[in-house]
């Protein structure tokens, strides 16, 4: 099978040497298939099984775009459950080992409102959270999404069937409309196309069915 290394990317060399440290040498399928466009500043869906590697693929574009001098929420990754989105930020929080001050913040529910408005006052490059929760904050204005250029949804076909469409239709009216957005899927229903159509631009489709 074919392999493409990393290193064939435009990546910033610190997170390229983090890459090797974490024994990331070569992409999966579905890294090689997306990265490309989304270091590109396209949108894109992909559909990918679990365990093909979709978190270090938006997590790469994440921290490539981030401006770390700016200490905004530039990214947003919504989650279908608080055990995913715990798992998302410590991945990005691994693949940015690199990169100094960086700080992602995960915003979940069943999880006390005072504190995550707390985190917040003081701030973060990145948060990771579930769509009800993060659409709280961003309606009671603890989260200000003005600076936002990337957003993901992981496991956006879960998110639709857990009922979340009304508080993601609310967190992407409150973004940018000039930002980036990826959506990763296991399946891709009719739902997926549609909502697909309504928030993104001239999406590529990377479809994947092997893990490695
Ligand atoms: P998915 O979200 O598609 O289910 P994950 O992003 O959770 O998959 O990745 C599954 C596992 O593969 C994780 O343990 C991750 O650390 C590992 N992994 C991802 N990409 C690579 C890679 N290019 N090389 C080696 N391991 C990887
Ligand atoms: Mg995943």
């Amino acid at each position: 099978m074919s392999q493409t290394a990393f290193s064939t990317l435009d990546l910033k060399p610190d997170l390229l040497s983090n890459l090797s440290s974490l024994g990331y040498e070569q992409m999966t399928p579905i890294q090689a298939q997306s990265l490309p466009h989304i270091l590109a500043g396209k949108d894109i869906i992909a559909q990918g099984k679990t365990g093909s590697g979709k978190t270090a693929a938006f997590g790469l574009g994440v921290l490539e775009h981030l401006n770390v001098k700016r200490f905004r929420v530039q990214s947003l990754v919504l989650c279908p459950t608080r055990e995913l989105a715990d798992q998302v930020a410590n991945e990005i929080r691994r693949l940015a080992r690199a990169i100094h001050n960086i700080k992602v913040l995960t915003l979940c529910g069943g999880m006390p409102f005072g504190p995550q408005i707390g985190s917040l006052e003081h701030g973060a490059h990145i948060v990771v959270g579930t769509p009800g929760r993060v659409e709280e904050h961003v309606r009671k204005g603890y989260l200000n999404l003005d600076d936002l250029n990337l957003l993901i949804l992981d496991e956006a076909d879960r998110m639709l069937e857990m009922g979340f469409q009304e508080a993601l239709d609310e967190i992407i009216d409150a973004a940018p409309s000039d930002r980036q957005t990826l959506l990763f899927s296991a399946t891709y229903p009719t739902q997926i196309k549609s909502i697909a159509g309504r928030i993104m631009q001239d999406p590529v489709v990377v479809k994947v069915s092997s893990t490695h």
